[in-house]
């Protein structure tokens, strides 16, 4: 029996587990210098003036939406093809969500399907207060169109870079926050890089990273200024908001800030194993990623779609087949849209056809730094077999 090949996982270094190991030893297992450490390494690569992280990307999103004013009676557009946490952070602030349908080349939200829908919602009152964009699969979206519309309908941009990190558009880093208010990271060990869980939120405005801090840790402050009166003593602090315990430990930052040391090694590494994908998948009857002139992706994901028109397989035998030899290839995304919870509450299927179509036929191959050439040969031998 072979081993398994995973679809992504993560790349540990010796040098990794001593940071964290050293954390262990230390006074501070959270709270301590680590954290910062971490964030002002975000920041530095980002070109961002601004770092909060915290526990997962999925708190980040929530103290993003919180920090733009999100609550009930708002609505947040994004991607349906993307990780349920993009959407479920608006309805954490009792605000609504919608969808924008993907353009069928880049699987990111399309932009003409946006300038559509909002120019609807406009006549109907009812435009979104914060759309997010989900870099997809590493590539960033086109954030220079959406940042015109942004200006023209007056919404908030809050990126989910979950998958970004590493990458690059318009020759600037993704999370520069040139086109946006708030770019979010995830540091899941199958992301670009890994605290074990962990995410941040990268900004260029001292109110919102303030906001998004002071949210981060129940929403207290021991900043006499902040104070509605003197502090009683040095012992003092105040609840001023309602916050919540979204902290990153010591230990995940001191990881995640030393894997930050291998972050273009580890991209490039992605590049030269998609690259590889793309020449030797060129001759199958599958669509391959499709890279924009304007993005360097961090590829995340590697999604092929299978042409299965008047073929005897489908993608479902396709699927089967590769799971059964070993390879951990997955799915990315069931459209959000259509999980049970967001159907009951009035989203079916034929609402966003390209989301549909793409699911329909998407298998993610496997793609991570550490697979080498022999894993990889392996997988698309696997794929020439069932689809000739
Ligand atoms: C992984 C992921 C998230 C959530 O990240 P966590 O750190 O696991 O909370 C959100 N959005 C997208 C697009 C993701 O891929």
């Amino acid at each position: 029996m072979q081993s398994l090949i995973p679809y992504g996982r993560q790349d540990i270094s010796e040098d990794d587990i001593q940071s964290v190991v050293e954390v262990l030893r230390s006074d501070w297992l959270t709270q301590g210098p680590w954290v910062p450490r971490f964030e002002r390494a975000l920041m530095s690569h980002c070109r961002a003036e601004y770092a909060v992280a915290v526990n997962s990307a999925t708190s980040a999103l929530h103290l993003g939406c919180l920090a733009l004013g999100l609550g009930e009676g708002d609505t947040v557009w994004t991607s349906p093809i993307t990780f349920v946490a993009s959407a479920n952070c608006a309805l954490f602030c009792g605000a609504s969500v919608d969808f924008v349908d993907i353009d069928a080349q880049t699987y990111n939200m399309s932009v003409d399907a946006l300038e559509r829908k909002l120019a609807e919602a406009e006549r109907a009152n009812k435009l979104p207060k914060v759309v997010v964009p989900v870099h997809f699969a590493g590539q960033s979206c086109d954030m220079r169109s959406i940042r015109t519309l942004a200006d023209r309908y007056g919404f908030r941009v809050l990126e989910d870079a979950s998958h970004a990190l590493g990458g690059e558009y318009l020759n600037a880093p993704v999370g520069s926050c040139y086109f946006s208010d708030i770019t979010v990271f995830s540091f899941h060990p199958v992301k670009i890089i890994t605290s074990g869980e962990g995410g941040v939120a990268v900004t260029k405005h001292k109110d919102l990273a303030h906001r998004m801090s002071l949210l981060r840790s129940h929403g207290i402050t021991r900043e006499p200024s902040e104070m509605n009166s003197l502090p009683d003593g040095d012992w003092y602090y105040q609840q001023v908001a309602l916050g919540f315990n979204y902290r990153m430990t010591d230990m995940q930052a001191a990881l995640g800030a030393s894997q930050m040391n291998r972050l273009k090694e580890f991209v490039s590494r992605r590049h030269e194993l998609a690259g590889r994908y793309d020449n030797a998948l060129s001759c199958l009857p599958v669509t391959i990623p499709y890279r924009h002139p304007d993005a360097y992706s961090a590829l995340h994901l590697y999604p092929i779609l299978i042409k299965s028109k008047g073929k005897k397989y489908s993608r479902k035998v396709v699927f089967d087949y590769l799971r059964s030899k070993g390879i951990g290839v997955n799915v990315h995304y069931i459209p959000v849209h259509l999980h049970p919870y967001y159907r009951a509450r009035g989203f079916a299927l034929g609402d966003f056809p390209q989301a549909e179509n793409y699911y329909s036929n998407a298998i993610s191959l496997p793609l991570f730094p550490s697979m080498d050439l022999v894993e990889q040969d392996r997988v698309v031998e696997a794929l020439r077999t069932v689809l000739e």
